[in-house]
């Protein structure tokens, strides 16, 4: 018998009803024959609830108490599945990230998973009973309960499923599969059948928060076959075609390669400029030393050619929320004169072309200034990887940004 995990995201938990259908959708693979285990969200908009709820009760809270209150949402929905997946005569059990164990190591609401017990529920799936998973929690290595970030439930199925040596993870959201770009900002986006690891885990980096970056990267480096699918086919009536979705697959499984096979775009961006920054060797080890110190992620980051050849500017980008945390690092070494001013925008959104094919094509990025600057639009920064190229701009363009950029690959018409 084969073991296949199936998640379920916020939106497909987000009721009771909905909860039903998720029901009558593991059904449908215990009736194929498998060994079922789920692996699911909170309901929609409930952990968003809870960090508001932390917030309340404490304005710098401790991280372990947020893991111990946001992780709950999971808990509700899991409980709930087995109790509904047992009145449709399937048994089930739920079981807790910390009775599993999953087992993390890192940060509090930012960990990493290191090991997943597998006895439990092995014994369980062995016996025909269908496990539920809580994503997104773990347990730390002193016993407390942890989180694994936003969108970490995706994280947490791919490491069941390599734990349990799973068949197959099939990521079951709001939508059929990953789409060429954000269907919710570009109604011409197509779905796309088949998508490189590599592709994948830049377009999730990149901002495509249909899958999480690690949920991939985790996949690829266990070889889990995993696939992007719709929660609201019906279950009871629903063809091959309905459940094809989207591969994430190796890229020597895919016939065709485009040049730009996707568009990510992400709105939680800030740019800080630090002016006149001495030209000397080691100032930029210091600045970022003190950022790395401060658990600060810098992701773009470019110098300008000194004019006098005694200072520069330096320009980067952070995640918007650790923007502040970024300027009051450097503010010290800013009093004591070491550079000028610190300027930071949180007004900016970073948009990305990523596609396995640029690695042998030429004017790529070519394509991507010249339609930018077609629709007035100015780049701050830019930055490239071997399949990815990613501009800064203002945030009031984004939509304007990735429309265009669709249309001028052709990614509506393949
Ligand atoms: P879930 O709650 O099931 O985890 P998410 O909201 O995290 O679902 O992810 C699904 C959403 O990701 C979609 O509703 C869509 O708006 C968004 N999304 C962003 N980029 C893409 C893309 N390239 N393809 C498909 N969906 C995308
Ligand atoms: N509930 C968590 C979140 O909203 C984890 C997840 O849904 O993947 O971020
Ligand atoms: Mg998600």
């Amino acid at each position: 018998m084969a073991i296949v995990v199936m998640k379920f995201g916020g939106t497909s938990v987000g009721s009771i009803e909905r909860i039903n259908r998720v029901a009558s959708h593991v059904a449908r693979e215990v009736r194929a024959g498998n060994q079922v285990a789920v692996v699911v969200s909170a309901m929609s908009g409930e952990t968003n609830r809870l960090i508001g709820l932390t917030q309340e009760a404490a304005s710098l809270h401790d991280a372990k108490e947020y893991d111990t209150v946001v992780a709950t949402g999971e808990q509700v929905t899991c409980g709930l599945l087995a109790m509904n997946l047992q009145q449709y005569g399937i048994r089930a059990r739920s079981w807790l990230g910390w009775q599993i164990p999953i087992r993390t190591v890192g940060l509090h609401s930012a960990a990493r998973i290191d090991s997943i017990g597998t006895d439990g529920l092995m014994a369980d799936l062995e016996n025909g009973v269908v496990t539920v998973i809580p994503g997104f929690q773990g347990v730390s290595l002193d016993g407390r309960v942890t989180t694994l970030g936003r969108g970490g439930s995706d994280t947490s199925a791919v490491a069941v499923a390599a734990a349990l040596n799973a068949e197959r993870c099939d990521i079951y959201t709001d939508v059929d599969g990953v789409y060429t770009t954000d269907p919710r900002i570009e109604s011409k986006a197509r779905k796309i059948d088949r998508i490189s690891y590599e592709e994948m885990l830049e377009l999730a980096s990149q901002g495509a928060k249909v899958l999480q970056t690690r949920s991939v990267q985790l996949a690829k480096v266990h070889n889990v076959k995993l696939k992007v699918l719709s929660s609201f086919i019906d279950p009871e009536n629903c063809t091959e075609d309905d459940l094809a979705g989207t591969l994430v697959c190796d890229e020597g499984d895919i016939v065709e390669q485009l040049v730009v096979s996707g568009i990510a775009y992400s709105r939680d961006e800030a740019k800080i400029t630090l002016r006149h920054v001495p030209d000397k060797p080691g100032i930029a080890a210091e600045i970022f030393g003190n950022l790395a110190d401060a658990g600060v992620n810098v992701d773009m980051i470019v110098q300008n050619t000194s004019e006098d050849g005694k200072t520069t500017d330096l320009t980067f980008t952070v995640p918007e929320a650790e923007a502040d945390r970024a300027v009051t690092s450097l503010r010290d070494a800013a009093r004591k004169g070491e550079f000028g001013e610190i300027q930071a925008d949180k007004n900016v959104s970073k948009i990305s072309i990523v596609g396995t094919g640029m690695r042998s094509h030429s004017g790529v990025a070519r394509k991507m200034f010249e339609t930018l600057a077609a629709k007035g639009i100015n780049i701050l920064v830019i930055s490239t990887s071997e399949i990815k190229v990613s501009v800064l701009i203002e945030s009031e363009y984004t939509e304007l940004a990735v429309r265009a950029l669709h249309s001028a690959y052709e990614l509506d018409k393949v």
